[in-house]
């Protein structure tokens, strides 16, 4: 596999991919000493897909310590991720994201955005860095192969799209995922790792929304749960996931933090086993009162049957439940709609319709209401890619591919991947952090 090509530019550090990780490493490196750093990007600008993160706001870190942050990404991710988050924490993320004139503030749900609520003075900020710190940037410069060189001075050559090679002494791959392909994330960088024979873990979409099956849901379009815990269940039963997040109705199914957080386990499946046949009888429970108990619904219930002037179920609910909990979202007319149909209860029911059994199916479909599953919107929409480079092929501590000399992998284009709130921007940075503090030990 090892070439003896030398022909081409030698440059000193070159990285592959402009977007949040690559940007990050090549302005830090550059920042602490490392003198000729090239930073290459396929697409016109730099950090293209920050300019669409976070609804245009770039939701960039989050206010959870870095042991929190990382616990987030799973067992193995956390245990990968921890090394990088205590040397960048996303404290410190924001003190240097300040230095370079962009002061953040805290939103509800432990997200942290540029104070301007602007995604653009995220990338600009970046760009600036890059730009002082005297990187070089190339826009529309795409690299369509890497190769590892035997020679004594370049360790690999890389291959522009147009022919050009350029040797690097150091390589940095930081091309990311495949999701949103138009920003510029194709999965180029899987065939590189994979023809180098390291390990690799099929990538899927993640956060993506989640698409159902039944109309009702479709019909819901537009609704939306501020506080809502949801389960995933498979068809034995058996509880994959759990979230606590807005869910938001869509003329597919499902969307919002709360359901694209658990996406990917309904991805993965499907990948892993037989496509959508693999998720058969899948459902996600909504629990529309979290903070409620049955026992406390119970007797909202009980109190809804003695309202005076005997009202519809329909409209005794929402004004009993607003009265006991004044602090609590009550579910929309049409949502409580549904929970009516699951419960077996027409919309028009009257208090004589309530009886003991009647209770308790509307206590459990309040508290579970039931979302049949049937794949999700894939790479087009997710915002992540679970899967990539194996972190067993990784050092936590530099992001340096073992086994292979001067090569270093960082942010998506790893398998890590993290719920949303601005953890993924946070693992972007933090394994570009190690990685360019690492470049530049070796000065
Ligand atoms: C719509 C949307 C909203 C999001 N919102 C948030 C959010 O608010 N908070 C959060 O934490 N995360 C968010 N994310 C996720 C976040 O954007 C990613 O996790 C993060 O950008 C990953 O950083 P990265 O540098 O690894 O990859 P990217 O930022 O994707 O950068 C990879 C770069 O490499 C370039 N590239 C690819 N192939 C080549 C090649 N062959 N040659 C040269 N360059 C190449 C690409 O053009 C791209 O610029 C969002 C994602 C999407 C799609």
């Amino acid at each position: 596999m090892e070439s003896k090509t030398t022909n081409g530019e030698l440059r000193d550090v070159v990285i592959l991919g402009a977007g949040a990780a690559g940007s990050w490493a090549a302005w830090r490196a550059a920042a602490e000493g490392v003198k000729d750093v090239l930073l290459l990007e396929k697409t016109p600008r730099l950090g293209t897909k920050i300019l669409a993160s976070g609804g245009t706001r770039c939701n960039l870190t989050t206010t959870l310590g870095p042991d929190e942050a990382a616990e987030l990404f799973g067992t193995a991710g956390s245990r990968f991720l921890r090394r990088a988050f205590r040397t960048l924490p996303p404290q410190k993320l924001r003190e240097f994201f300040a230095e370079l004139g962009v002061p953040t503030l805290i939103a509800p749900l432990e997200k942290v955005f540029p104070m301007s609520g602007q995604a653009k003075d995220v990338r600009d900020a970046l760009l600036s860095a890059v730009e002082m710190t005297g990187v070089e940037l190339r826009l529309n410069a795409e690299a369509t192969s890497i190769q590892p060189l035997s020679g004594e001075q370049a360790s690999w050559s890389v291959q522009l799209q147009g022919g050009e090679v350029i040797l690097a002494k150091r390589l940095v791959l930081a091309t990311g995922g495949m999701s949103y392909p138009g920003a510029g994330t194709t999965g180029d960088g899987y065939p590189w790792v994979r023809k180098l024979g390291l390990d690799f873990v099929a990538p899927v979409p993640a956060l993506a929304p989640i698409q159902s099956a039944e109309t009702w849901v479709h019909e819901l379009a537009g609704n939306s749960l501020q506080d809502v815990e949801i389960r995933l269940l498979n068809d034995n039963g058996k509880e994959l996931g759990r979230r606590r997040r807005p869910l938001l109705f869509t003329h597919t199914g499902v969307s919002g933090p709360g359901a694209m957080d658990l996406s990917g386990i309904i991805a993965r499946t499907m990948e892993d086993g037989a496509g959508a046949a693999s998720i058969k009888g899948w459902t996600l429970r909504a629990d529309l009162m979290p903070d409620v108990t049955r026992e406390e619904l119970r007797q909202v219930l009980i109190a809804v049957a003695a309202l005076p002037g005997g009202p519809l179920l329909m409209r005794g609910l929402p004004i009993v439940l607003s009265e006991r909990f004044p602090m609590l979202e009550v579910p929309s007319k049409r949502i409580l709609n549904e929970v009516f149909q699951e419960a077996g209860l027409s919309s028009r029911a009257g208090h004589q319709a309530l009886t003991k059994s009647a209770r308790h199916a509307l206590i459990e479909a309040l508290k579970g209401l039931k979302i049949p599953v049937s794949g999700t919107l894939g790479f087009e929409k997710a915002e992540v890619t679970s899967g990539g480079l194996a972190l067993r092929s990784v050092d936590p501590g530099t992001c340096r591919v073992r086994g292979l000399e001067n090569l270093w992998v960082i942010g998506e284009l790893l398998d890590v991947d993290g719920p949303i709130g601005g953890l993924n921007f946070q693992a972007a940075f933090a394994t570009g952090e190690i990685c360019a503090l690492d470049l530049a030990k070796q000065l």
